[in-house]
């Protein structure tokens, strides 16, 4: 079994592998130098200094020499080739498959803003950008501007802030985060943010990323507003790594096009994760999730599907985050909330409620601010498929259970 990439999927899926009882040999090739870790407290506890290393390792470096798998780390494999079941590493070393798993995860967008690349500008993915930025904003005092207005610039320009330093943002939203979750709930987030002193211009974008002697001190945004800048952060969104795959001549449609037991369209090659575009049998449709959960759940499933067990990947889509003292889980189809009713439950003023998108009565998607142990709840509304009654879903005295 070969597992290309060393993110949690890959993890994930060698720790499924051993405990479904397979005793060959697992061999994980990886780009990064250091064995798989996931990527949640990169922007929170640990790029606070919170967390330290242990919180980034699904499994602890013990794990992988005592189930006896190899983990070739600092190796990018750099070719596929699935008519004779190998895979080719960068130093020219042959590995051969019996099946083979593509977890090669996505990597940041890169737009060519004028001066994107001058010194202080930088993207976020790895433990070497977390680190780096640690050093940079531990201490506070320095102006931040984040380009983007997603999950991760968000979540980073709540950390930086905490450690003291002047952020502003930037977005081509009206409001952030309203793509995922609406005006109205992005709001709640951006307010917090506001509140602790983040700095909004909405909606803009980078006209240029100005600087002196190869330096940035500057944003231009496209609403004529100049930003004084320290440290600029890109985070507008990842594509996946589907490299590899394409010369391959696997069938790419938004990252590897699988079925929903991640299944690729060459014999015996699976995909999982990040790079992983699969057909969910409960929409219909297919999806690629940029989330923790589905790492590990696509990790699973690939790895039975591997060892030719009847495996799909149907769970319901999970994903959450961290932004000053807001804790947030959302389960559910995000395709499906576009034409959907937003209910509420609790309260948007004290930041603690549920919300629930309602779609011709039945309830697709929900999200937890500040209240918690009820994601099982959630997600039982969710798969039930029943009618509800919207009156009872916003009352908090009606136990979901009973909705
Ligand atoms: C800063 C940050 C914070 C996040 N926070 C959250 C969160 O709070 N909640 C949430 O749900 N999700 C979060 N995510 C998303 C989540 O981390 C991803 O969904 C998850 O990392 C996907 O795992 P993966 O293993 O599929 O891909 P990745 O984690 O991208 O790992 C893929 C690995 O494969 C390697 N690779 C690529 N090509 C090759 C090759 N040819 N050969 C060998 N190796 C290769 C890459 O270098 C990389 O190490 C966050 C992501 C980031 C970056």
């Amino acid at each position: 079994m070969v597992i290309i990439g060393g993110g949690l999927t890959a993890a994930t899926a060698a720790e499924t592998l051993r405990k479904e009882g397979y005793d060959g040999a697992i061999t994980i090739v990886a780009q990064e130098p250091q064995i798989p870790y996931q990527r949640p407290p990169l922007s929170k506890g640990f790029l606070a200094g919170k967390e330290g290393e242990d919180a980034l390792y699904p499994l602890p470096a013990s794990w992988y020499p005592e189930n006896n798998v190899s983990v070739l780390t600092a190796t990018a494999a750099t070719s596929l080739d699935p008519s004779a079941h190998t895979v080719t590493l960068a130093d020219g070393t042959v590995l051969t498959y019996a099946k083979a798993l593509i977890a090669t995860g996505a990597d940041p967008r890169q737009i060519p803003f004028p001066g994107v690349d001058l010194a202080g500008v930088y993207t976020f993915r790895t433990k070497a950008d977390s680190v780096a930025m640690k050093e940079l904003l531990t201490g506070g005092g320095k102006n931040v501007v984040m380009i983007g207005s997603g999950w991760i610039g968000m979540e980073i320009a709540a950390t930086a802030t905490e450690l003291g330093n002047q952020v502003a943002l930037m977005g081509l939203e009206e409001v952030p985060l309203s793509v995922a979750i609406g005006a109205q709930l992005g709001t709640v987030f951006t307010d917090r943010h506001k509140e602790a002193g983040v700095r909004f211009e909405l909606p803009a974008s980078a006209a240029e990323i100005q600087g002196t002697d190869g330096r940035v001190t500057s944003v231009l945004t496209t609403t004529g507003v100049t930003l004084p800048a320290d440290i600029v952060i890109v985070a507008v969104g990842v594509v996946p790594n589907i490299a590899l795959a394409k010369d391959a001549g696997l069938t790419i449609n938004n990252g590897i096009q699988v079925d929903a037991s991640l299944a690729t369209s060459a014999p015996d090659v699976f995909a999982a994760g990040d790079v992983a575009n699969a057909m969910h049998p409960v929409t219909g449709a297919y999806a690629r999730s940029e989330h923790w959960a589905n790492a590990i759940a696509s990790g699973k499933v690939a790895a039975k599907s591997m060892l030719g067990q009847e495996a799909v990947l149907d769970d319901i889509p999970y994903f959450y985050t961290d932004q000053f003292d807001l804790g947030m889980e959302y389960s559910g189809f995000g395709a499906l909330t576009k034409d959907a009713q937003v209910v509420v439950r609790g309260s948007l003023e004290k930041r603690e409620f549920i919300a629930f998108w309602v779609l011709e009565g039945r309830v697709v998607a929900g999200m937890n601010v500040n209240i918690w142990d009820v994601q099982e709840a959630i997600k039982a509304l969710i798969s039930s498929g029943r009618t509800i009654d919207t009156a009872k879903l916003a009352d908090p005295q009606t136990p979901l259970e009973a909705i």
